[in-house]
């Protein structure tokens, strides 16, 4: 599973400004789909939107078909994974950074579900690995360790939907070429909405989609857009 669509949505955070005038797509399960275009466009809106942190004033979201305005958070939460730009990180360990929210789970808990989860091997991506790490206190990792941090996070959720929302801008070029590889073989597997500022970084999506104040002013595959350029 892990259908979403988005059916002709309409929205604004004020009723007198409109920031989304009727946007259409689908990610089909397993797909991934990026949204680019300018600053303020509306693309972190379309991501808030499919948590419903707000409510839409026109067109429908679903996910697997069920309107999301007829779904309970915690099964929403439950069947999104976000990746942020920044997260912030709690000033105590790695495993409790990472089983954060688990309510009643213990580090050792923590530590075989990220194991069963296959997501050990890059979590620190460090020789060391994992296990020498997970002791350690989150304030001290560079800024591509704490990412992996926050993807571990996510993961270890399993959700049948991710979003990346710009989850590699806050780093150094080479720290997000090597983010980014992580990124792509773990969106290979799920149904993945990325946010993104450039067409570099989402060349091997299934479908990119412009958008520019609030419409989609372009769709197509990587190609096809460089090709338009
Ligand atoms: P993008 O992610 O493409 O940079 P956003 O979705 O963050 O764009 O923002 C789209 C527009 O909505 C911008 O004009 C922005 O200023 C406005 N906006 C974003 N968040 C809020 C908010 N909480 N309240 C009012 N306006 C907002
Ligand atoms: P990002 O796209 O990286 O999430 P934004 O620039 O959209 O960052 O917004 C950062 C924060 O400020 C968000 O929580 C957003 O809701 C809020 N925000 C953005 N634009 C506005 C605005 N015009 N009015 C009120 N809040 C805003």
């Amino acid at each position: 599973g892990g259908e979403v669509r988005f059916d002709a949505v309409r929205f604004g955070y004020d009723p007198e400004r409109e920031i989304l005038h009727g946007v259409s797509f689908t990610v089909p399960a397993g797909k991934t789909l990026a949204i680019v275009g300018p600053s303020g466009a509306g693309k972190s809106t379309i991501a808030r939107i499919l948590f419903r942190f707000y409510d839409i004033k026109g067109g429908q979201v679903t996910i697997d078909g069920q309107d999301i305005s007829a779904v309970t958070q915690a099964s929403l939460r439950a069947a999104i994974g976000i990746v942020p730009q920044d997260m912030v990180l709690f000033n105590d360990t790695v495993g409790y950074n990472i089983g954060y929210g688990r309510e009643g789970a213990t580090q050792t808990e923590i530590e075989a579900a990220a194991k069963a989860a296959s997501i050990h091997d890059f979590i620190m991506g460090l020789p060391k690995g994992y296990d020498t790490r997970v002791g350690e206190r989150g304030l001290k990792l560079s800024g591509g360790e704490k990412q992996r941090v926050a993807i571990a996070r996510t993961l270890l959720k399993a959700p049948p939907v991710l979003v990346l929302d710009e989850a590699t801008s806050a780093l150094d070029s080479r720290t997000e070429t090597e983010i980014q590889t992580v990124l792509r073989d773990i969106s290979r597997k799920r149904t993945t909405l990325v946010v993104a500022h450039r067409l570099s970084t989402v060349v091997d999506a299934d479908e990119i989609i412009v958008l520019d104040k609030g419409v989609i002013v372009e769709r197509g595959r990587h190609a096809d857009l460089v090709r338009a350029d």
